[in-house]
């Protein structure tokens, strides 16, 4: 078997079809530490889609097994992000999984904050890396129409449900907000121009090293918060034949670790970190009760209320949960004989998961008059709902 046919290659170039809205859902199991070495796996990959574990098959869109590469994961899921971006939707991928499952490896690449070796580049850089390349493709083959790209970034973390900025970790208990003109946004989060991978290297660096860990008894490095690095993409055009018209298209890019998905009653924690432990449940917890109530909502066509702002990582991330965005959720797995349940909990998640249909469109403005006189009017609106 061929590394792509293992890791189960699709036609990855070119966006995706707008109609087809479903979330994707890829399993990716790790390759078994030295600790677990003899002990076999429990979970058997049956195809590139479907796996086996304890006598149950589960299918996905895609299984990576442990030979997957971090170029395999990008050409599964980070090429065809960089299409749609560039094509104007919005789009989220999650890493969900145990602790020690390889979400912070697939996001980001190497634990430590050295982004430098290159074959262990995560997800993230590799994306920011080939969105650069494609923007300068763009801009070459257009160039009668003057396309102008502005990338900006923010990254942050939720961490007992309180929210930190990683790129000036002064700013602790950040504020989440929402308006017409802006959507759902987080007050006074640093946001950083980016015009080159070096630029958004140094963020990622930065970011990371300001995030918080805690031990529990289960790993010595578990990261107990979900970060989310969000990348912010706009483009215009001056199309000098429709008499100045500029077209703006605004799309982002989410990447999101999340916490470890383990019952929290299988470490030992007490005090200050089981009260840290039911904040972040909290957030999963929602993430968890959001994607039953979409999935249900998906397959039985009946409005249900959902509650996004029940947790700070659903209500900041409600557009791609059900919303206006593609979504990806990389569920990661253990080969381990002692994560058998809990790898059970995750392909399960994972299988709700993939019942919700998400509604993308291309986010594109044509700044024509009336466009600018409607915007005027938001904006004088807004402000008179302040004065009130
Ligand atoms: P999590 O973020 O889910 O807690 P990590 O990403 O930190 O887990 O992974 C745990 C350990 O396993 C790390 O040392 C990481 O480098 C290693 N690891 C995870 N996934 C892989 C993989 N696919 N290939 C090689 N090593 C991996
Ligand atoms: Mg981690």
């Amino acid at each position: 078997l061929s590394v792509e046919a293992a890791v189960g290659l699709e036609n990855s170039d070119g966006p995706t079809n707008p109609a087809d809205s479903g979330v994707k859902v890829i399993v990716r199991m790790r390759p078994p530490n030295k600790v677990e070495e003899d002990g076999g796996s429990v979970v058997q990959r049956l195809s590139n889609d479907s796996l086996s574990i304890a006598g149950q098959t589960f299918t996905f869109d895609s299984v990576a097994d442990i030979e997957s590469t971090q170029i395999d994961i990008f050409q599964l899921i980070g090429a065809p992000l960089v299409e749609n971006c560039l094509a104007g939707f919005n789009s989220s991928v999650f890493a969900y999984g145990q602790t020690g499952s390889g979400k912070t490896y697939t996001i980001w690449g190497t634990s430590n904050t050295s982004l430098e070796e290159h074959d262990q580049q995560g997800l993230t850089p590799r994306v920011c890396q080939r969105l650069f390349e494609r923007i300068n493709e763009e801009q070459v083959k257009h160039a009668d129409e003057q396309l102008v790209y502005m990338c900006r970034c923010s990254f942050l973390e939720i961490y007992n449900e309180q929210i930190t900025d990683l790129l000036d970790p002064n700013q602790k208990n950040l504020q989440i907000r929402e308006d017409v003109k802006s959507g759902v946004y987080v007050e006074n989060l640093t946001e950083e121009c980016v015009s080159s991978m070096e630029d958004v290297s140094q963020l990622l660096i930065k970011g990371l090293s300001n995030r918080r860990t805690g031990s529990t008894s289960v790993n010595a490095e578990s990261s107990r918060s979900h970060s989310v690095f969000t990348c912010v993409v706009e483009s215009r055009s001056k199309r000098m034949a429709d008499g100045g018209v500029s077209c703006l298209k605004m799309s982002r890019i989410n990447f999101v670790d999340l916490a470890g998905s383990e019952r929290q009653k299988q470490t030992s924690a007490a005090g200050d970190r089981l009260k840290e432990a039911g904040n972040i449940n909290r957030s999963l917890s929602q993430l968890g009760n959001l994607i039953n109530i979409l999935a249900e909502v998906s397959q039985t066509g009946k409005q249900r209320h959902i509650p996004y702002r029940d947790s700070k990582l659903t209500f900041l991330l409600q557009e791609s949960l059900g919303g206006n965005a593609k979504l990806a959720m990389i569920c990661a797995v253990s080969p381990a004989q002692s994560c058998k349940s809990e790898t059970l909990s995750t392909l399960r998640f994972a299988q709700r998961a993939k019942a919700i249909k998400n509604k993308a469109v291309v986010n594109e403005e044509i700044q024509d008059d009336v466009n600018v006189l409607r915007q005027v009017i938001r904006q004088l609106r807004d402000e008179l709902h302040r004065m009130k």
